[in-house]
């Protein structure tokens, strides 16, 4: 399965993104157990221009982070904020991170 195809319930908005663009979503809106960081919230390593700023020594799940459809749905908007929102809709965890 391509994983850059959105699933068939979950018609994409946003144009199909194939490669990260460091739009910073990942870093900031599902929780990292090994970083200790909650839902919703960026990571404490993620610099104000979304690169990460410890990089060569991230935890491995961040390593192991692949880029999939979700990207298309979250990189092109327009602010942090509104990836992180939209990142926390798609995965049912708004009501979770921010408790609405
Ligand atoms: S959500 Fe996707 S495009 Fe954005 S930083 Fe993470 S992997 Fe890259
Ligand atoms: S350690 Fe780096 S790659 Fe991992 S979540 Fe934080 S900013 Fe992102």
């Amino acid at each position: 399965m391509d994983p850059f195809a959105a699933p068939p319930d979950f018609p994409p908005r946003s144009p199909l993104v194939r490669e990260c663009t460091a739009c910073g979503a990942c870093c900031s809106a599902p929780d990292i157990h090994a970083l200790g960081k909650p839902l919703g919230v960026p990571c404490v390593h993620l610099g104000r221009d979304c690169l990460c700023a410890v990089y060569m020594t991230r935890p491995a799940v961040c390593r192991n982070y692949q880029p999939d459809w979700v990207c298309g749905e979250v990189a092109p908007l327009p602010s942090l904020e509104a990836r992180v929102q939209r990142f926390l809709e798609i995965y049912g965890l708004e009501e979770e991170a921010y408790g609405t």
